[in-house]
């Protein structure tokens, strides 16, 4: 049965930059969502805003069909999946769980694994598109799992996203999303190394990102990112913590099939060499202030 808006009730955990304006359209599209997360303002927010609260998984979980977690990487889907008072312990029989979260293959097979096992269905759905697509529903969702739980999930997922595929059995869409990752890191900082290197050339950067927009070198990352980085604002976004996780997932997922990702090693350092300088928390996009430094430039400030 596919999960639409008029048969089914969503247990929502992790409301963050994504997960929040992603329950936030279920509701747009009149899904019945009770959502949980670690800062209980944010639950709040979401009751006044027309959702329902719960103060903890098991309240958010009890009543659902589905239940979406949207948390930053596999220790904490572990965590809220898999231990104690977590989802698998409340989701009722037969209820479906979607992972939205960007994690380990690995992990994603054995939540998949775990759930089976107490008769529930799960599949790993991460996103790719940022807070941007997350607001406006149009996000590029990557799916591991059996072909009737995503049919089933369908609905739901074309509530939050345009692109939707069935990449393979679980732990798929992870594989996949390791690759989306491989690929934006590798264009940030080729678009950073551009900026920087145009920016010291003394040309007008902006006509130039404009006009590499329209070419070959043009990509979503320039669309999405490209005022953010004349400003000099590298608010998040998705965060350098996060893409440090993606780096190690994929190199990691990489080496394991025997596949060379040098360009994609060589990116991870970057961007471990920027957590390590204090920038953890910023956007991505702040591979223009690793750019810098390594080119004797102040990092901050306007491009
Ligand atoms: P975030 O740090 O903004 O939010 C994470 C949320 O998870 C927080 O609100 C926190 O309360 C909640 N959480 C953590 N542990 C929890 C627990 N034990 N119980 C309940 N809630 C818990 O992260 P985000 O940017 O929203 O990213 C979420 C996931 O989506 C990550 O895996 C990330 O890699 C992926 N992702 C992010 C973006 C982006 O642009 N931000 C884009 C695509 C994918």
């Amino acid at each position: 049965m596919a999960h639409t808006a008029g048969n089914t009730k969503i247990g929502f955990i992790g409301l963050g930059i994504m997960g929040d304006p992603m329950a936030r359209n279920l509701l747009k599209a009149g899904y019945d969502v009770t959502a949980f997360t670690l800062e209980t303002e944010k639950v709040e927010q979401f009751a006044k805003d027309g959702g329902k609260g719960a103060s903890s998984i098991a309240e958010a979980v009890e009543d659902a069909d589905v239940v979406i977690t949207m948390v930053p990487a596999s220790p904490q889907v572990e965590a809220v999946v898999l231990h104690e008072g977590g989802v698998l312990e409340n989701i009722r029989e037969g209820g479906l769980i979607i992972d939205m979260s960007s994690i380990t293959p690995q992990t994603s097979i054995e939540v998949a694994a775990a759930a089976k096992a107490k008769g529930v269905r799960a599949i790993d759905a991460p996103v790719s598109g940022g807070e941007a697509g997350a607001i406006e529903a149009v996000l590029s969702i990557m799916v591991g799992g059996e072909q009737e739980d995503f049919d089933a999930a369908k609905p739901i997922l074309e509530t939050l996203g345009k692109t939707i595929v069935l990449c393979g059995p679980a732990g798929s869409g992870q594989t996949v999303k390791a690759a989306n990752q491989l690929i934006v890191a590798v264009n940030i900082e080729a678009v950073a190394e551009a900026v920087v290197f145009l920016k010291k050339s003394g040309v007008d950067l902006g006509a130039a990102l404009d006009v590499l927009n329209g070419g070959l070198a043009g990509s979503t990352v320039l669309t999405r990112k490209k005022d953010s980085i004349l400003a000099g604002d590298y608010q998040p976004g998705f965060k350098i913590d996060l893409h440090h996780k993606d780096m190690g997932i994929v190199t990691d997922a990489a080496r394991a099939v025997g596949a060379a990702v040098p360009a994609g090693a060589l990116v991870a350092q970057l961007v471990a060499s920027l957590r390590a300088q204090g920038d953890g928390g910023l956007d991505h996009s702040a591979l223009v202030r690793s750019v810098k430094r390594l080119s004797g430039e102040n990092p901050d400030g306007a491009n």
